[in-house]
């Protein structure tokens, strides 16, 4: 079974508002082993909210459409949905008696134009809102399926988790689509797709990498009857991924680098801390995001300005008067300066130049140096990253968290 998405709002072309519930649907759906196989965007404009639906329609068996249903002259695709299903729009009794009786309680005046929410095309059923006035709905004919969502947060993910998931289990027959993601570090995409691409030739499951920002993602995706089952598609594959990529897989579905990195240094009972300068706490963001993480993480010292760096982690004067603040020097004096006075297992030290510009003229925009401090010495390595400052920074703390790990890895 098929399923295309439709967001309906003109707020969405305008990127106002970001879609948030489409990538949910589509969760669902994938969930109910129903393929979502196009998803679109369409303003409030009847003609072309028709054309879309007919469009989608006779591609798709069902087409699931988010917004629009409310009062308003801008909500247009519940009389959307009748014209492309060619059936006429009827007054429910029921639904305006709830309605009315919503606007006495909260003693909001009646309009008339809220009817319109009481209305369903004829071939469809309104599935309850208890968050809201507009009702969902489902409506069936000629062998296809439309169902609509509303669009405020509160309203659609309790009928899309609920009234309409299941649903979509009924209609799909208890099939699964379930999928499992090894996260990578340390190696391009080109490269792990050149190491895995025999098992990419699988239909069930499928593997499949997405670059994500300085690492992998390896997902497999199983169809079966349950759960249990989709895993024990899985199970086989990822084995035979761990064979080929080894410790490079860092973690599974939601493990973070950060959370695999300080769950190895729980595991040996030791600690680290950190020093930074252009990357400014975003190292020790990502550390202190992981629950639990003060066992492991000491702290660390953000040293923006030269004199930060003397007084706080104890680089002499001669290697920021020479060298200068972004060198080999520095960031061992830094990592040095964190993994002693901080008193740590492991000192991790980032220094370079984030750009826009080059403050001195003479150090590349890009460069940065890392500095590991470790009960058997100091190593610096530096790398000359490309991108936008953010992108500079970013990259940084993953560099810093690959060499953290390959470290304990004894690499
Ligand atoms: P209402 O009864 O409030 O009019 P509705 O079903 O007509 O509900 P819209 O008017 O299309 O829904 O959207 C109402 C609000 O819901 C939007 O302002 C936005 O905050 C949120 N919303 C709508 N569509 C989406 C979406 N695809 N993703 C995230 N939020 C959305």
């Amino acid at each position: 079974m098929t399923a295309e998405i439709v967001s309906v709002g003109t707020e969405l072309l305008l990127g106002q508002i970001i879609d948030t519930h489409a990538p949910t649907m589509a969760r669902i759906l994938a969930d109910c082993g129903i393929s979502c196989t196009r998803r679109v965007t369409i303003g409030d404009n009847m003609e072309r909210l028709v054309a879309t639906l007919r469009d989608a329609l006779s591609r798709a068996d069902m087409v699931v459409t988010v917004g629009g249903l409310g009062p308003t002259q801008d909500d247009i695709t519940r009389d959307g949905i009748a014209v492309a299903l060619d059936d006429e729009l009827e007054l429910v009794p029921e639904l305006e008696e709830r309605l009315r009786e919503i606007f006495s309680v909260r003693k909001i005046k009646w309009v008339d134009s809220n009817l319109r929410q009481a209305t369903k095309p004829k071939s469809g059923t309104a599935i309850d809102n208890p968050n809201g006035t507009a009702p969902g709905l489902i409506c069936e004919k000629d062998g296809k399926i439309v169902i609509a969502l509303p669009g405020p947060k509160n309203e659609f993910n309790p009928m899309a988790d609920g009234p309409v998931r299941r649903y979509l289990e009924r209609v799909q027959g208890g099939q699964v689509i379930h999928s499992r993601t090894l996260r990578i570090c340390g190696i391009g995409e080109s490269a792990v797709e050149e190491m895995v691409k025999e098992l990419m030739q699988g239909s069930n499951p499928t593997v499949a990498p997405y670059a994500q920002p300085a690492e992998v993602h390896l997902r497999v995706t199983a169809r079966a009857a349950s759960r249990a089952e989709a895993d024990a598609l899985i199970d086989p594959v990822e084995e035979r991924l761990r064979t080929i990529l080894g410790s490079a897989i860092y973690g599974v579905n939601d493990t973070t680098l950060e959370a695999a990195t300080l769950e190895m240094l729980r595991e040996r009972g030791e600690k680290v801390a950190v020093a930074e300068s252009l990357t400014g706490g975003w190292l020790g963001m990502r550390l202190t995001s992981v629950a639990g993480s003060s066992e492991v993480f000491v702290g660390g010292a953000i040293t923006y300005t030269i004199p930060l760096k003397e007084s706080l982690l104890g680089v002499s004067k001669e290697i920021l008067d020479g060298p200068g603040p972004v060198s080999e020097e520095c960031a061992r004096a830094m990592a040095e300066g964190a993994r002693d006075r901080l008193g740590a297992t492991y000192g991790v030290s980032l220094t370079g130049n984030a750009g826009p510009t080059s403050d001195d003229g003479s150090t590349p925009v890009g460069l940065v140096y890392l500095g590991l401090a470790t009960p058997e010495g100091v190593e610096v390595e530096s790398v000359t990253f490309r991108g936008q400052r953010d992108d500079i920074r970013q990259r940084s703390t993953q560099w810093a968290l690959v060499k953290l790990r390959d470290k304990l890895l004894g690499r």
